[in-house]
């Protein structure tokens, strides 16, 4: 089976045409506790260290980070470049050269 590979604006564009409608009854405030939740889920599968829960856990976060970023109408590719575009925004190198 081959793999789709997408960029980051499409997975957004994807969240979009699939929750859109219900991202924006639920609003920004309940959609940010949803992303919190998913978080925390997260936690717990890198604690139980379940490769396949992990992976799902990965997703959810990604996918609740698209819908917030949705309803607020910020562009996760356009921002994440933006800000990280092949360096560290703090010291401006690749590898980071930041002390700890
Ligand atoms: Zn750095």
């Amino acid at each position: 089976m081959g793999e789709t590979k997408v960029h980051i604006h499409e997975f957004q564009e994807m969240m979009r045409r699939i929750y859109f409608h219900r991202d924006c009854e639920r609003g920004i405030a309940g959609t940010y506790e949803w992303l919190t939740e998913e978080v925390r889920e997260l936690g717990e599968a890198l604690n139980a260290n379940e490769k396949a829960d992990l992976e799902g856990e990965f997703a959810d976060v990604a996918a609740w980070l698209a819908s917030l970023a949705n309803i607020t109408g910020i562009d996760l590719e356009k921002a994440t470049l933006r800000k990280y575009d092949k360096k560290c925004p703090k010291c401006g190198h690749m590898p980071c050269e930041c002390t700890l």
